[in-house]
């Protein structure tokens, strides 16, 4: 058996590695375009701010650990087409520019995503970059070097991290973003104002509710940034406004959203027999609508790209689908998110309702506590649980990774009024939080 893997980040990684175990006798062929594989880009920020000294770290695999698994891992190979019909791949080596064919019984793609480039006056100016893989990250921190008045467009997770970041390292920062709040799409206001204050106390400029329409600059590097609502200095932007999946080589090949999500079944599939997909090159299963919708994480990837290995021969097990569950640490605060926000299910015209708790996360008989801020949002009908946040400068995240589990399994909220969930006045109070939410919802 032939298989072929394009791209090898997360996915790609994952689907390889358990691919070689379970079929040993299999000859896997990898084609990556970069010069490394498997890249944590979740340590960028940590990166650029000095927690993480050796960008070494950020890696997890290399081409010489899967060639132990008898896996031939081509980097610097680009994959120019594909033939679904043919089972070909076209690829170019980047380094000779040879050119050659290359027949595959079963496809793995693991193409990933590229961050979203709006095309405008400027944005080919020099220091206005991407945040995605180990050499954008290298590029930035050069840069930031050198640069004082530094601009984030994009205030998600990514953006948030870097202007964090960029604030530790003593420079003068601005957020923009075109919503009203930051870090809209995981937080309903009630959190996004406690952030937002959060970046404002450290002297972090927030832009939000306007977009950015162009970037000036001097002798070819850039100097400003144009918004719909003013004009910003700097002398380094970093744009961060979303992903969009790398999926040209198989369009009109398999069936896709309308942004080029590839779509899977539970086992992998894509509509083409024999053409698996996973990860960031993939729409998801969204448990709280029960409909495809893109959602790039890195857990999708490799929960993804581990069930192509399971599911290439026949279908074994089935993907559960995901919440989009994440987590972010904002200064002191330990914040994470699942589901749907309010907001989001009010915008997608569900009659949801929400319990709010602020209280002390464990007895005030303790030495020290802290408060935190839980919100559970769930249908009024039915009260099935759609989605819950979480803000505390204790780490109570682990609660929305329960909630998570509650989501995915349909529960109510009457159900979590009564999940057995221990007691200890260290960790918490006789009534866990998440049950006070379920008895309080009306
Ligand atoms: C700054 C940052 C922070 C993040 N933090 C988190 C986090 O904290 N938690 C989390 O869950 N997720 C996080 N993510 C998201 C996570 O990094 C992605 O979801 C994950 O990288 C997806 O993995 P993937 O393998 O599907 O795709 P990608 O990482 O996009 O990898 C795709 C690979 O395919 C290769 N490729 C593409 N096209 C071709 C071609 N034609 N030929 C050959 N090779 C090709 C690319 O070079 C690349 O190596 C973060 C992302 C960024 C950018």
């Amino acid at each position: 058996m032939k298989i072929t893997v394009v791209g090898c980040t997360h996915a790609g990684t994952a689907a390889i590695t358990q691919m070689a175990k379970l079929y040993p006798e299999a000859r896997i062929t990898v084609y990556e375009r970069n010069d490394n594989i498997s890249f944590l880009s979740c340590g960028i920020a940590l990166h650029v701010s000095g927690v993480v000294k050796d960008a070494g770290q950020l890696f997890y695999s290399n081409p010489d650990r899967l060639a132990e698994l008898g896996v031939r891992t081509h980097m610097k190979h680009d994959a120019l087409a594909i033939d679904t019909d043919a089972k070909t791949v076209r690829v170019r080596n980047l380094e000779t520019g040879e050119e050659f064919t290359d027949a595959y019984d079963k496809l793995v793609m693991t193409t990933g995503s590229w961050p979203i480039i709006p095309q405008m006056d400027g944005i080919g100016l020099e220091n206005v970059m991407l945040c995605k893989n180990y050499n954008h990250a290298q590029a930035i921190i050069e840069k930031a070097k050198k640069a004082d008045r530094i601009a984030v467009i994009g205030a998600g997770y990514i953006g948030i991290e870097l202007v964090e970041a960029f604030e530790q390292l003593g420079k003068r920062v601005t957020l923009i973003d075109n919503m009203e709040r930051i870090l809209y799409k995981y937080l309903d206001r009630e959190f996004t104002d406690v952030t937002e204050q959060t970046l404002a106390e450290r002297g972090i400029a927030i832009a939000t509710g306007q977009t950015v329409t162009s970037f000036e600059g001097r002798n070819g590097r850039v100097t400003r940034v144009i918004t719909t609502a003013g004009e910003y200095e700097a002398d380094l932007v970093v744009l961060c406004i979303g992903f969009r999946p790398n999926t040209e080589l198989l369009a009109g090949q398999v069936d896709m959203l309308p942004n080029g999500a590839i779509v899977v079944d539970e086992y992998m599939r894509t509509s083409k027999e024999d053409v698996f997909a996973a990860g960031d090159s993939c729409a998801v299963l969204y448990n709280p609508t029960g409909k495809h919708a893109y959602i790039p994480l890195a857990t999708n990837a490799v929960r993804m790209g581990t069930l192509v290995a399971k599911n290439l021969l026949r279908p074994t097990v089935k993907y559960m689908g995901t919440q989009g569950t994440s987590g972010i640490k904002i200064y002191d605060y330990n914040i994470a998110s699942t589901g749907m926000t309010e907001t989001a299910a009010l915008a997608a015209g569900m009659n949801v309702k929400n319990v709010t708790i602020t209280d002390n996360y464990r007895p005030e008989f303790m030495p020290t506590y802290e408060q935190v801020l839980l919100k559970v949002v769930y249908e009024a009908d039915g009260r099935r649980i759609v989605g819950a946040q979480v803000l505390s400068k204790a780490d109570l995240t682990q609660a929305i990774n329960t909630l998570s589990v509650c989501i995915q399994n349909g529960m109510t909220m009457d159900e979590l009024s009564y999940v057995d969930f221990f007691f200890q006045p260290h960790y918490n109070k006789p009534w866990n939080l998440l049950n006070q939410a379920g008895l309080q919802a009306i």
